[in-house]
């Protein structure tokens, strides 16, 4: 199945190119023409994903299908296809840079040209609680204030990025990870440019 394949490519990549390390993170995508998604087991890492766990569940998310359970995380995936029609695929990683630029404020910067125009604006979201159940009001009010929004950070936890594939949901995740980085890397450029100036 189509929707199975590229939830097993984007996957690997991800563990590839450690944007997610471990078994933490998830991923999943819509089944075409069916209130259906498929989405990772829980316990498994990105790099153990095969088709027989990728778990199928309906919309209010009853399993259908698939060896094991559905990711701890299946409610906030259902949430954003629910009141998004438009996604196609949502992507999850524990990624470090994100984390870390996360703690500093409202929003990573989009300090690319890239990142603007692609991302538009990378909002973090306070957690509420430590369950997902606990957040999902605030991830609603998110995606209700702003219907066009492709990605947010929670903070110490991690990004969720959504599109109209699984692809661009794993491509805009990989750009929110450098994006991270390279606002950290200016932050910290300028925190030690008044050093600089003192030693010279
Ligand atoms: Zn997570």
């Amino acid at each position: 199945m189509r929707v199975k394949r590229s939830l097993l490519t984007n996957a690997k990549r991800a563990y590839e190119i450690r944007l997610q390390t471990g078994n933490g993170g998830n991923l999943s995508g819509r089944v075409p023409g069916a209130d259906l998604i498929i989405i990772k087991a829980s316990g498994c890492s990105f790099d153990q994903c095969q088709p027989n766990n990728l778990i199928t569940v309906t919309l209010d998310g009853a399993q259908v299908d698939g060896d094991g359970s559905p990711s701890q995380e299946l409610v906030t995936h259902l949430a954003i296809y629910k009141q998004r029609p438009d996604v196609q695929g949502v992507f999850h990683s524990h990624s470090p840079w994100a984390i870390a630029c996360a703690s500093l404020g409202d929003a990573i910067p989009t300090v690319t040209l890239h990142a603007k125009s692609k991302l538009g604006r990378i909002p973090v979201l306070r957690l509420s609680g430590a369950t997902p159940q606990a957040n999902l009001p605030a991830i609603k009010a998110l995606l209700t204030a702003d219907r066009k929004l492709c990605v947010f950070v929670q903070d110490r936890h991690g990004i969720f990025s959504f599109a109209n594939s699984i692809e661009l949901a794993r491509h805009n995740a990989e750009l929110v990870e450098e994006t991270a980085q390279i606002a950290w890397s200016m932050a910290l450029n300028q925190t030690m440019a008044p050093n600089r100036k003192r030693e010279a």
